[in-house]
């Protein structure tokens, strides 16, 4: 599946074998997204690669615990995914689907999560279960 913000400056690669019926999107209840209105799918066995065409133009904005990169593009303002770094190499991350280009195939209407009484570990724990292997490619100037 691919995807986009709606300039263009952020790309979404989601590698995954599931199609948009077998995943029900989490509307996760934290403040960020319940202003974003979020929909968050992942695969595990996939892997996701985000795009930055102009680097500078992508927000990779953290708050609470500091975890996790909300990658917004500062351009058009849309939210793509959540990315967390997790050592040298590794990270994972979800993906929107209202930004993918088959936002309207998912026939699952996306559930409320509640996520704020989870610990720094218990966040990352669940976040590499269940999160996608995922990329950041920032395209050189
Ligand atoms: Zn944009």
């Amino acid at each position: 599946m691919t995807g986009r913000c709606h300039c263009g400056n952020l790309e979404i690669v989601f590698e995954t074998n599931l199609s948009p019926k077998d995943m029900v999107p989490r509307a996760c209840q934290c403040s960020f997204c319940r202003k974003h209105s979020t929909a968050a799918i992942s695969d595990p066995a996939g892997h996701v690669t985000f795009l930055a065409k102009d680097p500078k133009k992508l927000n990779r904005y953290t708050f609470g615990l500091g975890s996790t990169e909300f990658l917004i593009c500062r351009t058009c303002g849309v939210y793509v995914g959540a990315f967390m770094p997790s050592g040298d190499e590794a990270a994972f991350a979800n993906v929107m689907a209202s930004a993918l280009d088959l936002r309207e195939e998912f026939p699952n209407p996306p559930i409320a999560v509640h996520r704020t009484q989870e610990n720094f570990e218990e966040r990352q724990n669940r976040r590499r279960e269940m999160w996608t292997p995922a990329t950041l490619v920032q395209v050189p100037e």
